[in-house]
């Protein structure tokens, strides 16, 4: 069970508000906080920590102190980085993050060595073409993407953030994952409904999360609505990226996508009840014992 992500990674510097500022407004933050983060990293995070897959980072960080921290969080949670690029000429990427008190957040993001990532040299693409699933976002260059999802055996496509598609890189989506702002930014609809069947009449299988409402999928014309565990949000930076590398890894498993998206879910339901992204990040055994308590709550009560 292989999975190889292509995407970014950023350190994370986080402010706690009471509530997120709106445009020429002044709020006092009560923390600040720094920890690793950006898509790519936190879902390679979670493909391999709640996950449980063999996991390899295709990636470019600076030389520089936030990259070796960056690092060395990945490798403490068992992801594989031979194909991690150090650049000399590029600082690490950095996010600013807001959260409020109800843990929604809003974010900034300085590409830094993403943007760099142009292209794949040949380790990178072996990389790539021997996994069971690749995952990718798009906080890195389109270009190296659409070279990702020619190489894949099977392709997961992240379109997050908000970015139009190119048109030769949707036949080569295997399965999109997009929130609702992005299924409704990627197909121009207004209702979330038409979002979903616009978007599910052009890839073979779709996902929408819907934070705490859960997720949607279609899969083989069938639409199956996966509900969230109702959770405490404490901050839900890094959910949908925890929920993308956990569905990776499951598909990777040989799980249907209905399960897989189970999986994501328990995994981005326990995410948002901890601070952070990537330090967010459940393991395996909590994941599966959140899906069993589930399952028990679900199951009908029996009589002897
Ligand atoms: P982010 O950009 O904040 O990382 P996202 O918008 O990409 O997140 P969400 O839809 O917010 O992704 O979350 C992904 C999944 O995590 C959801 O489908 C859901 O299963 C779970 N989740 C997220 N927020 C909550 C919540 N408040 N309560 C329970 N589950 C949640």
């Amino acid at each position: 069970m292989s999975v190889t992500v292509v995407g970014s990674a950023n350190l994370d510097t986080t402010l706690r508000v009471v509530r997120i500022p709106g445009p020429g407004e002044t709020v006092m933050a009560s923390s600040i906080a720094r920890s690793p983060g950006g898509k790519g990293a936190n879902q390679a995070v979670g493909a391999a920590r709640s996950g449980g897959a063999d996991v390899r980072f295709v990636a470019a960080l600076g030389r520089d102190a936030d990259g070796d921290a960056l690092l060395a969080s990945l490798t403490g949670a068992g992801v594989g980085t031979d194909a991690v690029r150090r650049l000399a000429d590029a600082p690490s990427g950095s996010a600013l993050i807001t959260v409020g008190d109800d843990g929604e957040n809003s974010i900034v993001v300085v590409a830094g060595a993403n943007a760099a990532l142009t292209d794949l040299d040949e380790n990178e693409l072996a990389a790539v073409a021997a996994a069971d699933v690749v995952l990718a976002c798009l906080e890195i260059p389109m270009v190296t993407v659409v070279r990702a999802a020619r190489e894949a055996a099977r392709f997961v496509l992240n379109a997050a953030p908000s970015t139009p598609l190119p048109e030769d890189l949707w036949p080569h989506v295997d399965v999109l994952v997009v929130n609702e702002h992005e299924a409704r930014d990627l197909t121009g609809a207004a209702d979330l409904a038409d979002a979903v069947d616009r978007l599910a009449g052009r890839v073979r299988a779709l996902v929408v999360t819907l934070g705490a409402r859960g997720a949607v999928v279609v899969s083989d014309g069938v639409r199956t609505s996966v509900p969230s565990t109702p959770v405490t949000a404490v901050d839900t930076t890094g959910a949908g990226d925890c929920f993308c590398g956990v569905l990776a890894a499951r598909l990777a498993a040989g799980d249907d996508l209905v399960t897989a998206t189970r999986w994501g879910s328990a995994a981005g339901a326990l995410a948002v009840q901890r601070p952070g992204a990537a330090d967010a990040t459940p393991t395996h055994a909590e994941v599966a014992a959140a899906l069993t308590s589930a399952a028990s709550a679900s199951a009908p009560a029996t009589s002897a």
